[in-house]
């Protein structure tokens, strides 16, 4: 019998702290800034996208203001359903700003937990580092990522523009993460084909890939992610608006039985045995915060096996 998609307990892997943000809260912040509220949607490149990113998250100029960003975030998740929101986050974004590289840390752990205590769901983060960014401060934030493993912190990512930096510069920082016990949880697939998963698992040691929807061009890759395992938390629709798929081929063309999925992807119909996580109904601000759902790809929370069963 078919359930309502939206009482569906879900784990929400794949959205970014600041492009989760609320349209309205955007739209506030910048008035209070005397700035004109950033575009969400309409980019023509991956470089527009990236620009405005940084416009909003510039917003963020208060504790109260990040500490908001966050509560809506979680609440938003807890609306749409999901028992779990683990959002990617670039902490330098705020330091000097807001406190010391630790201290925005806490604020965010803190917010995100009395936020997601509120509404009995969990929160983790992943620590994202930036690619356009020197190696160096990958491994600086690795190595706070791994300071606060088991207290909030349990993935290390890697995000931004994929076709100017490849994954490999970033192998040590990710051997950081990998030692403190984090998940490695790098993006690629998207803006580049193969080569940028095979760096992703290769160079990174990735346990779950943002995106990767690309390695659907080579099907040997295909048949790796499904034996190794390795979770792709797809977003068909930032595939779509940064014009990695046409337009026509919509999200309608996914489906995905996680967590061995039969999934249709976008660039071909190929069928594949790739473990993937669906995407959930939220609405989202930015392609990044475009929220895919599905369950964890390592050893689950306790939470998981306490979560009450969809009606
Ligand atoms: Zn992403």
């Amino acid at each position: 019998m078919p359930r309502d998609l939206q009482l569906l307990p879900k784990a929400h892997l794949h959205l970014h702290l600041e492009g989760a943000m609320r349209p309205a809260t955007l739209a506030e912040l910048a008035s209070e800034a005397g700035v004109p509220t950033p575009p969400v949607r309409g980019y023509t490149s991956f470089a527009e996208f990236g620009l405005q990113y940084r416009v909003a998250s510039a917003l963020i100029v208060t504790e109260d203001h990040l500490r908001r960003v966050v509560r809506e975030v979680v609440d938003d998740a807890a609306d749409d359903g999901a028992v779990w929101v683990e959002p990617h986050f670039y902490p330098p974004r705020y330091a000097g700003q807001l406190g010391s590289i630790d201290e925005v840390m806490e604020i965010v752990l803190d917010e995100g937990q009395r936020a997601a205590a509120a509404r009995g769901i969990g929160c983790g983060w992943i620590v994202s580092a930036l690619r356009d960014f020197d190696p160096d401060q990958a491994v600086e934030l690795a190595t706070l990522a791994a300071k606060y493993a088991g207290s909030g912190v349990v993935a290390f990512g890697l995000a931004a523009d994929e076709a100017l930096y490849p994954p490999e510069p970033f192998a040590e920082a990710f051997a950081v993460a990998r030692d403190a016990g984090l998940i490695s949880a790098p993006h690629a697939g998207e803006l580049v084909g193969p080569a940028s998963v095979y760096g992703a698992l290769d160079a990174l040691g990735a346990q779950r890939i943002c995106h990767g929807v690309r390695a659907i061009e080579d099907p040997a890759l295909v048949e790796r992610l499904a034996v190794e395992e390795v979770v792709l938390d797809v977003c068909p629709t930032s595939n779509v608006m940064l014009a990695v798929v046409p337009r026509s081929r919509s999200t309608r063309s996914w489906r995905c039985s996680t967590p061995a999925c039969a999934a249709r992807s976008p660039p071909t119909t190929r069928s594949c045995s790739a473990r993937a996580c669906s995407p959930s109904t939220s609405s989202c601000a930015t392609p990044s915060a475009c929220p895919t759902s599905g369950s964890p790809s390592s050893p689950a929370p306790a939470w998981w096996a306490r979560a009450p069963p969809a009606s």
